[in-house]
Protein backbone atom coordinates (compact mmCIF):
# COMPACT_ATOMS: atom_id res chain seq x y z
CA UNK A 1 0.00 0.00 0.00
CA UNK A 2 0.65 3.85 -0.53
CA UNK A 3 2.42 5.69 2.35
CA UNK A 4 0.75 8.88 2.82
CA UNK A 5 3.80 10.76 1.06
CA UNK A 6 3.58 8.60 -1.86
CA UNK A 7 0.15 9.48 -2.34
CA UNK A 8 0.86 13.02 -1.91
CA UNK A 9 3.36 13.29 -4.55
CA UNK A 10 2.02 13.48 -7.90
CA UNK A 11 -1.01 16.01 -6.72
CA UNK A 12 2.14 18.14 -5.70
CA UNK A 13 4.01 17.45 -8.70
CA UNK A 14 1.95 18.29 -11.05
CA UNK A 15 -0.18 21.32 -10.42
CA UNK A 16 -3.81 21.99 -12.23
CA UNK A 17 -3.52 23.62 -15.81
CA UNK A 18 -4.27 27.44 -14.97
CA UNK A 19 -6.37 29.82 -17.88
CA UNK A 20 -5.55 33.44 -17.42
CA UNK A 21 -7.58 35.93 -19.86
CA UNK A 22 -6.59 39.22 -20.47
CA UNK A 23 -7.65 42.29 -22.30
CA UNK A 24 -6.93 44.87 -25.00
CA UNK A 25 -6.15 48.35 -23.51
CA UNK A 26 -6.49 51.51 -25.56
CA UNK A 27 -5.74 55.46 -24.62
CA UNK A 28 -7.98 57.76 -24.43
CA UNK A 29 -5.32 60.45 -23.29
CA UNK A 30 -1.56 59.80 -24.68
CA UNK A 31 0.72 62.52 -23.90
CA UNK A 32 4.18 62.05 -25.80
CA UNK A 33 6.24 64.21 -23.21
CA UNK A 34 10.17 64.60 -23.57
CA UNK A 35 12.63 61.55 -25.02
CA UNK A 36 14.58 60.70 -21.84
CA UNK A 37 18.40 59.78 -21.56
CA UNK A 38 17.12 56.22 -21.60
CA UNK A 39 15.24 56.26 -25.00
CA UNK A 40 11.92 56.11 -23.33
CA UNK A 41 9.76 59.04 -23.47
CA UNK A 42 7.98 60.80 -20.74
CA UNK A 43 4.32 59.33 -21.07
CA UNK A 44 1.16 60.75 -18.97
CA UNK A 45 -1.76 58.72 -20.59
CA UNK A 46 -5.14 57.31 -19.31
CA UNK A 47 -5.42 53.72 -19.91
CA UNK A 48 -8.80 51.77 -20.56
CA UNK A 49 -8.95 48.15 -20.25
CA UNK A 50 -11.52 46.34 -22.64
CA UNK A 51 -13.29 43.43 -23.83
CA UNK A 52 -11.01 41.97 -26.66
CA UNK A 53 -9.65 39.21 -24.69
CA UNK A 54 -6.22 36.83 -25.59
CA UNK A 55 -6.19 33.90 -23.18
CA UNK A 56 -2.76 32.05 -22.11
CA UNK A 57 -3.04 28.53 -20.29
CA UNK A 58 -0.33 27.30 -18.80
CA UNK A 59 0.27 23.39 -17.84
CA UNK A 60 3.17 21.92 -15.77
CA UNK A 61 5.94 20.69 -17.68
CA UNK A 62 9.98 19.75 -17.34
CA UNK A 63 10.74 22.65 -19.92
CA UNK A 64 9.36 25.88 -21.11
CA UNK A 65 7.30 26.09 -24.61
CA UNK A 66 5.00 28.15 -26.07
CA UNK A 67 2.08 26.88 -28.45
CA UNK A 68 -0.36 29.37 -30.48
CA UNK A 69 -3.38 29.58 -31.89
CA UNK A 70 -5.28 32.58 -33.60
CA UNK A 71 -4.26 35.84 -34.64
CA UNK A 72 -0.51 35.95 -35.59
CA UNK A 73 -0.08 31.97 -35.59
CA UNK A 74 2.61 31.07 -38.09
CA UNK A 75 3.97 34.33 -38.11
CA UNK A 76 4.73 35.44 -34.23
CA UNK A 77 7.79 33.64 -32.98
CA UNK A 78 7.33 31.43 -30.17
CA UNK A 79 10.87 31.78 -29.29
CA UNK A 80 12.49 33.47 -26.34
CA UNK A 81 11.52 36.65 -28.38
CA UNK A 82 8.01 35.98 -27.28
CA UNK A 83 6.81 38.47 -24.34
CA UNK A 84 4.58 35.65 -22.84
CA UNK A 85 8.59 33.52 -22.82
CA UNK A 86 10.24 36.46 -21.61
CA UNK A 87 7.81 36.98 -18.73
CA UNK A 88 7.40 33.27 -17.74
CA UNK A 89 11.45 33.57 -17.78
CA UNK A 90 12.00 36.60 -15.59
CA UNK A 91 9.34 35.28 -12.93
CA UNK A 92 10.92 32.08 -12.68
CA UNK A 93 14.30 34.16 -12.27
CA UNK A 94 12.67 36.51 -9.10
CA UNK A 95 11.76 33.64 -8.16
CA UNK A 96 15.02 31.30 -7.90
CA UNK A 97 13.12 28.10 -9.35
CA UNK A 98 13.71 26.46 -12.84
CA UNK A 99 11.01 28.03 -15.47
CA UNK A 100 9.29 25.02 -16.36
CA UNK A 101 5.52 25.41 -18.21
CA UNK A 102 3.48 24.39 -21.25
CA UNK A 103 1.74 27.74 -22.23
CA UNK A 104 -0.82 27.83 -25.16
CA UNK A 105 -1.86 31.37 -26.33
CA UNK A 106 -5.14 31.79 -27.84
CA UNK A 107 -4.90 35.22 -29.65
CA UNK A 108 -7.77 37.65 -30.45
CA UNK A 109 -5.92 40.92 -30.16
CA UNK A 110 -3.50 41.79 -33.32
CA UNK A 111 -0.19 41.92 -33.43
CA UNK A 112 1.10 45.58 -33.52
CA UNK A 113 -2.31 47.27 -33.49
CA UNK A 114 -1.99 49.46 -30.78
CA UNK A 115 -3.73 47.41 -28.58
CA UNK A 116 -0.60 46.22 -26.38
CA UNK A 117 -1.34 42.67 -26.97
CA UNK A 118 2.26 41.32 -26.08
CA UNK A 119 2.26 43.07 -23.60
CA UNK A 120 -1.27 41.51 -22.22
CA UNK A 121 0.29 37.80 -23.14
CA UNK A 122 3.14 38.80 -20.82
CA UNK A 123 0.56 40.10 -18.17
CA UNK A 124 -1.55 36.84 -18.82
CA UNK A 125 1.38 34.42 -18.92
CA UNK A 126 3.15 36.55 -15.24
CA UNK A 127 -0.13 35.77 -13.62
CA UNK A 128 -0.58 32.21 -14.99
CA UNK A 129 3.08 31.21 -14.19
CA UNK A 130 2.98 32.79 -10.26
CA UNK A 131 -0.80 30.41 -10.11
CA UNK A 132 0.67 27.57 -11.36
CA UNK A 133 4.17 27.63 -9.66
CA UNK A 134 1.77 29.23 -6.38
CA UNK A 135 4.80 31.50 -5.56
CA UNK A 136 3.11 33.35 -3.06
CA UNK A 137 4.38 36.80 -4.35
CA UNK A 138 3.10 39.86 -3.55
CA UNK A 139 1.14 42.25 -5.75
CA UNK A 140 3.68 44.49 -6.24
CA UNK A 141 5.88 42.54 -6.49
CA UNK A 142 4.13 41.14 -9.37
CA UNK A 143 3.60 44.44 -10.86
CA UNK A 144 7.65 45.41 -10.61
CA UNK A 145 8.19 42.11 -12.88
CA UNK A 146 6.00 43.50 -15.24
CA UNK A 147 7.37 47.00 -15.12
CA UNK A 148 11.13 45.19 -16.11
CA UNK A 149 9.07 43.37 -19.36
CA UNK A 150 7.05 46.28 -20.99
CA UNK A 151 5.65 50.26 -19.78
CA UNK A 152 1.93 48.56 -20.54
CA UNK A 153 2.72 45.01 -18.66
CA UNK A 154 1.75 46.72 -15.33
CA UNK A 155 -1.46 48.50 -16.76
CA UNK A 156 -2.29 44.76 -18.17
CA UNK A 157 -2.27 43.41 -14.94
CA UNK A 158 -4.36 45.97 -13.24
CA UNK A 159 -6.99 46.62 -15.55
CA UNK A 160 -9.76 48.51 -14.84
CA UNK A 161 -9.11 52.74 -15.94
CA UNK A 162 -5.94 54.25 -14.84
CA UNK A 163 -3.45 57.09 -14.99
CA UNK A 164 -0.17 55.92 -16.66
CA UNK A 165 3.15 57.97 -15.89
CA UNK A 166 6.90 57.55 -16.30
CA UNK A 167 7.35 55.69 -19.16
CA UNK A 168 3.91 53.92 -18.60
CA UNK A 169 4.73 51.69 -15.96
CA UNK A 170 3.61 53.80 -12.83
CA UNK A 171 0.02 53.12 -12.88
CA UNK A 172 -3.01 54.06 -10.31
CA UNK A 173 -6.12 53.43 -10.71
CA UNK A 174 -8.79 56.49 -12.07
CA UNK A 175 -11.80 56.10 -9.40
CA UNK A 176 -14.93 56.18 -11.62
CA UNK A 177 -18.02 55.55 -10.58
CA UNK A 178 -19.09 51.94 -12.06
CA UNK A 179 -20.42 52.89 -16.09
CA UNK A 180 -19.72 50.82 -19.00
CA UNK A 181 -18.59 52.59 -22.21
CA UNK A 182 -19.15 51.25 -25.85
CA UNK A 183 -16.29 51.33 -28.13
CA UNK A 184 -15.76 50.30 -31.95
CA UNK A 185 -12.39 49.23 -32.99
CA UNK A 186 -11.39 49.33 -36.07
CA UNK A 187 -8.31 46.82 -37.17
CA UNK A 188 -6.29 47.52 -40.06
CA UNK A 189 -4.76 45.29 -42.55
CA UNK A 190 -1.15 45.64 -41.39
CA UNK A 191 0.97 46.46 -38.43
CA UNK A 192 2.68 49.41 -37.04
CA UNK A 193 5.68 49.26 -35.48
CA UNK A 194 5.64 51.26 -32.14
CA UNK A 195 9.12 52.05 -32.56
CA UNK A 196 9.02 54.04 -35.90
CA UNK A 197 5.46 55.81 -34.72
CA UNK A 198 7.90 57.31 -31.50
CA UNK A 199 11.14 57.27 -34.50
CA UNK A 200 8.38 59.54 -36.28
CA UNK A 201 6.94 62.01 -33.16
CA UNK A 202 10.79 62.83 -32.35
CA UNK A 203 11.32 63.71 -36.16
CA UNK A 204 8.00 66.15 -36.49
CA UNK A 205 9.55 67.82 -33.47
CA UNK A 206 12.57 67.98 -34.10
CA UNK A 207 11.96 69.35 -37.66
CA UNK A 208 9.34 72.14 -35.98
CA UNK A 209 6.31 70.16 -37.43
CA UNK A 210 3.82 72.17 -34.48
CA UNK A 211 1.31 68.76 -34.05
CA UNK A 212 -0.93 69.67 -31.06
CA UNK A 213 -0.01 68.76 -27.89
CA UNK A 214 -2.15 67.35 -25.34
CA UNK A 215 -2.86 68.83 -22.24
CA UNK A 216 -3.47 67.21 -18.65
CA UNK A 217 -5.89 64.51 -18.31
CA UNK A 218 -8.28 66.71 -16.19
CA UNK A 219 -11.31 66.65 -19.08
CA UNK A 220 -10.92 63.68 -19.37
CA UNK A 221 -11.35 62.36 -16.04
CA UNK A 222 -14.10 65.05 -15.33
CA UNK A 223 -15.61 63.73 -18.73
CA UNK A 224 -15.39 59.54 -16.95
CA UNK A 225 -16.40 61.16 -13.81
CA UNK A 226 -19.86 62.33 -15.76
CA UNK A 227 -20.67 59.24 -17.73
CA UNK A 228 -21.80 61.05 -20.18
CA UNK A 229 -20.07 59.81 -24.13
CA UNK A 230 -20.89 63.35 -25.63
CA UNK A 231 -18.51 64.89 -22.97
CA UNK A 232 -15.81 62.38 -22.94
CA UNK A 233 -16.30 62.01 -27.07
CA UNK A 234 -14.92 65.63 -26.78
CA UNK A 235 -11.98 65.32 -24.35
CA UNK A 236 -10.43 62.06 -26.38
CA UNK A 237 -6.67 62.96 -27.22
CA UNK A 238 -3.79 60.91 -28.54
CA UNK A 239 -0.42 62.72 -29.60
CA UNK A 240 1.12 59.68 -31.57
CA UNK A 241 -2.20 60.32 -33.87
CA UNK A 242 -0.06 63.11 -36.34
CA UNK A 243 3.10 60.36 -36.70
CA UNK A 244 0.80 57.57 -37.09
CA UNK A 245 -1.44 59.18 -39.58
CA UNK A 246 1.80 60.41 -41.34
CA UNK A 247 3.40 57.15 -41.47
CA UNK A 248 0.07 55.57 -43.03
CA UNK A 249 -1.89 58.50 -44.84
CA UNK A 250 -4.65 55.69 -45.46
CA UNK A 251 -5.38 55.58 -41.65
CA UNK A 252 -6.95 59.33 -42.35
CA UNK A 253 -10.05 57.39 -44.75
CA UNK A 254 -10.58 55.18 -41.48
CA UNK A 255 -10.90 58.04 -39.20
CA UNK A 256 -13.03 60.50 -41.30
CA UNK A 257 -15.43 57.76 -41.46
CA UNK A 258 -16.38 58.41 -37.99
CA UNK A 259 -18.57 61.08 -39.31
CA UNK A 260 -20.59 59.01 -41.67
CA UNK A 261 -21.19 56.23 -39.65
CA UNK A 262 -22.37 58.33 -36.91
CA UNK A 263 -19.20 57.71 -34.45
CA UNK A 264 -19.01 60.68 -31.30
CA UNK A 265 -15.56 60.51 -31.86
CA UNK A 266 -12.40 58.27 -33.42
CA UNK A 267 -9.12 57.99 -32.47
CA UNK A 268 -5.97 55.96 -33.14
CA UNK A 269 -5.15 53.46 -29.83
CA UNK A 270 -1.84 54.26 -29.37
CA UNK A 271 1.02 53.50 -31.55
CA UNK A 272 -2.06 52.63 -34.47
CA UNK A 273 -2.89 51.45 -36.58
CA UNK A 274 -6.30 50.43 -34.61
CA UNK A 275 -8.72 53.01 -34.64
CA UNK A 276 -11.48 53.23 -31.83
CA UNK A 277 -14.75 54.89 -32.49
CA UNK A 278 -16.77 55.99 -29.14
CA UNK A 279 -20.58 54.87 -29.18
CA UNK A 280 -23.76 56.05 -27.05
CA UNK A 281 -24.47 52.54 -26.29
CA UNK A 282 -24.27 48.72 -27.28
CA UNK A 283 -27.11 49.50 -30.21
CA UNK A 284 -25.23 52.66 -31.14
CA UNK A 285 -21.74 50.67 -31.58
CA UNK A 286 -22.67 47.71 -33.07
CA UNK A 287 -24.71 50.03 -35.95
CA UNK A 288 -21.38 51.87 -36.46
CA UNK A 289 -19.49 48.66 -36.96
CA UNK A 290 -21.79 47.17 -39.62
CA UNK A 291 -21.25 50.87 -41.46
CA UNK A 292 -17.82 50.56 -41.06
CA UNK A 293 -17.64 47.46 -42.40
CA UNK A 294 -19.90 48.42 -45.78
CA UNK A 295 -17.25 51.37 -46.16
CA UNK A 296 -14.67 49.38 -46.51
CA UNK A 297 -12.06 51.73 -44.42
CA UNK A 298 -10.54 48.65 -42.33
CA UNK A 299 -9.63 44.77 -41.96
CA UNK A 300 -12.85 44.16 -39.93
CA UNK A 301 -14.28 45.41 -36.64
CA UNK A 302 -15.02 44.58 -33.20
CA UNK A 303 -17.36 45.99 -30.37
CA UNK A 304 -16.20 46.13 -27.25
CA UNK A 305 -16.81 47.82 -23.76
CA UNK A 306 -14.71 48.70 -21.08
CA UNK A 307 -13.79 48.97 -18.41
CA UNK A 308 -12.84 45.30 -18.02
CA UNK A 309 -10.29 43.75 -14.94
CA UNK A 310 -6.50 42.93 -15.93
CA UNK A 311 -5.49 39.30 -16.65
CA UNK A 312 -7.49 37.08 -14.09
CA UNK A 313 -7.20 33.49 -13.37
CA UNK A 314 -10.74 31.92 -15.52
P1 LIG B 1 1.85 48.71 -28.00
O1 LIG B 1 0.46 49.20 -28.12
O2 LIG B 1 2.21 48.19 -26.62
O3 LIG B 1 2.88 49.59 -28.56
P2 LIG B 1 1.24 46.95 -30.14
O4 LIG B 1 -0.14 46.53 -29.77
O5 LIG B 1 1.37 47.96 -31.21
O6 LIG B 1 2.00 47.39 -28.84
P3 LIG B 1 2.16 44.25 -29.91
O7 LIG B 1 1.23 43.36 -30.61
O8 LIG B 1 2.03 44.35 -28.44
O9 LIG B 1 2.07 45.70 -30.58
O10 LIG B 1 3.66 43.79 -30.21
C1 LIG B 1 4.55 44.40 -31.06
C2 LIG B 1 5.72 43.47 -31.38
O11 LIG B 1 6.11 42.70 -30.24
C3 LIG B 1 5.34 42.47 -32.45
O12 LIG B 1 5.70 42.96 -33.71
C4 LIG B 1 6.10 41.21 -32.08
O13 LIG B 1 7.24 41.04 -32.86
C5 LIG B 1 6.54 41.40 -30.64
N1 LIG B 1 5.92 40.38 -29.74
C6 LIG B 1 6.55 39.59 -28.87
N2 LIG B 1 5.71 38.78 -28.21
C7 LIG B 1 4.49 39.06 -28.66
C8 LIG B 1 3.20 38.53 -28.37
N3 LIG B 1 2.98 37.56 -27.48
N4 LIG B 1 2.16 39.06 -29.05
C9 LIG B 1 2.35 40.06 -29.95
N5 LIG B 1 3.54 40.56 -30.27
C10 LIG B 1 4.61 40.08 -29.64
Amino acid sequence: PLDEAERERPRLGRAAPVRVRVPAKINLHLRVGDLRPDGFHELSTVYHAVSLYDEITARSGDTLTLTMEGEGAGHLPLDESNLAIRAARLLAEHTGRPPYARLHLRKNIPIAGGLAGGSADAAAALVACDALWNTGLTRDHLADIAAEIGSDVPFLVLGGTALGTGRGERVSPVLAPGHTWHWVLAFADDGLSTPEVYAEIDRRRANGIADAVAGEADMLLAALRQRDPEILAATLVNDLQAPALALRPELMRTLMAADDVDALAGVISGSGPTCVFLAADSRHAAAIAASLERSGVCRSTATVTGPVAGARVV
